[in-house]
């Protein structure tokens, strides 16, 4: 049931602008702490979104959240873990999150966002947040340097309307809404990357429990992943240095298209399987943000950054932080009736650590040291189920014995760069154009 415009109240406690993973999870807390909050999302859900792969570690945050029951019935496909091969090559890593050195998260989901996302922001709804579908933010209002609400133009309304409130959260995505204007955006130039996707159905998967894996390819200069959904379609993208994807001749369509056929081994893993949508294509897709917060606001998600996919760690990143930043907010409202850039930082901090901890994988992941210390059995299982933590999501809060193995881990890699200095880098030579 649409929200009526004349039901907001005079002043809100919070505004979200954006209605994804991080905006809806961000209504969810305030909504239950008992704060008068509104969200506005742009589109009509459903809507088609990319970011399918979520991670053991979302679960404990949807049962946090009051909707895992919800995400159960719907009948997500499950994902157990994650199956890593290398081009041309024999070499394989099969990722079992039960084998993780927190083996109580053996699973997570694979989504198809547009219903994902629709059940979240229906979630936020029913725990009281007010829901605008079809409402643009059109920028946030400042007294100073602090937020104090929105203009948002509402659906079949001709002028935009001011909206007041206790603190504004950006939840824009790639839209980036707050940056965008504020400025302090900025490139990884070591995450250089674009990638193109489509979905397919009649995918003929492995069978048993790892039919639902993600499979990632990693190539010379890139990777391919699939991800088995479970209405029997799958996800299918590649990844590639953006210098290629802008020197392209033909469309993106050409491109993905001519890039499938160079790579006969997702090819095979396709068969029969035909494509069913459009081929979607985000360029240049990593960027930080380096003030994530203020008086009175907060950016949250791709808002603030979007590091690689290739660990699928974006939707748990958009929903650890709206988590962190609306529990910090509800708690601050209830107190002082007011949010400062003071009571942001503790769950920042937070932040800045997992993101940190993906950051050196993901950066790793397009070197040759890392590639070959991922692609090689480690010398004790230990070192493996450290590894598997943090691929299931476990870099918020890691324990010592965690941060001792990821250690470990990284040693190994040092060790791996010192002997492929000497000797050459083998089959993940031209992974880096070495
Ligand atoms: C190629 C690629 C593959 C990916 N694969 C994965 C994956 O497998 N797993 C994973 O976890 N993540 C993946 N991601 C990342 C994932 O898509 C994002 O991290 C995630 O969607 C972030 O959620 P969010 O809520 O911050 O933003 P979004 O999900 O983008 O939501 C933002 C919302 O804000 C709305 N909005 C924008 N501007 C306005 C405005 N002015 N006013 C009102 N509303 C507005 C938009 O309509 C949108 O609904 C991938 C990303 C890329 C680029």
């Amino acid at each position: 049931m649409p929200v009526l415009a004349n039901s907001l109240p005079e002043r809100l406690d919070a505004v979200i602008c954006g209605g994804g993973p991080a905006g809806a999870t961000a209504a969810i807390v305030l909504a239950r702490a008992g704060h008068k909050v509104a969200l506005f999302e742009r589109e009509h859900f459903p809507r088609f979104h990319i970011g399918e792969s979520l991670l053991p570690e979302n679960v404990p945050l949807f049962a946090r959240l009051g909707v895992l029951q919800k995400i159960e019935s719907a009948g997500f496909q499950k994902k157990f873990g994650a199956r890593f091969y290398h081009q041309g090559t024999e070499r394989k890593r099969l990722v079992r999150f039960a084998r993780s050195i927190d083996s109580s998260r053996p699973l997570a989901f694979q989504v198809k966002r547009a219903e994902f996302d629709k059940l979240m922001l229906d979630h936020a709804r029913e725990c009281g947040a007010m829901v605008f579908e079809g409402a643009r933010v059109e920028d946030a209002l400042w007294e100073g340097g602090t937020a104090t609400g929105v203009r948002v133009r509402l659906e079949g309304e001709a002028a935009p309307r001011e909206i007041p409130a206790a603190v504004v959260f950006d939840a824009t995505g790639r839209d980036a809404l707050f940056s965008r204007k504020l400025g302090g955006r900025t490139r990884d130039p070591r995450l250089d990357r674009s990638s193109a996707f489509a979905h397919y159905d009649r995918f003929e998967r492995a069978e048993g429990p790892e039919g639902g894996d993600i499979i990632i390819l990693t190539t010379p200069d890139g990777w391919w992943w699939l991800i088995p959904l479970s209405d029997g379609s799958v996800s299918v993208g590649v990844v590639m240095p953006s210098k290629r994807f802008k020197e392209r001749s033909g469309s993106v369509t050409d491109l993905f298209e001519s890039s499938l056929a160079a790579t006969p081994e997702v090819a095979a893993l396709l068969g029969g399987a035909k494509r069913t949508t459009d081929v979607h294509a985000i360029a240049d897709y990593s960027y930080r943000t380096a003030e994530t917060h203020g008086d009175g606001f907060c950016l949250l998600g791709d808002a603030a950054c979007f590091l690689d996919p290739v660990f699928s760690s974006g939707v748990l990143l958009a929903m650890v932080s709206a988590e962190l930043q609306a529990s910090a907010a509800a708690r601050a409202l209830s107190k002082r009736g007011a949010v400062t850039r003071r009571d942001f930082s503790p769950g920042d901090k937070v932040m800045r650590r997992g993101i940190g901890k993906f950051r050196k994988y993901v950066h790793g992941f397009y070197e040759p040291p890392l590639l070959e210390t991922f692609y090689t059995k480690a010398p004790n299982e230990w070192i493996e189920r450290g590894v598997t933590y943090v691929l299931a999501g476990g870099v918020f809060f890691p324990s010592l014995r965690a941060r001792l193995l990821d250690a470990v881990f990284h040693g190994f890699v040092r060790l791996t760069a010192f002997r492929q200095r000497r000797n050459g880098c083998g089959e993940f030579a031209r992974a880096a154009g070495h």
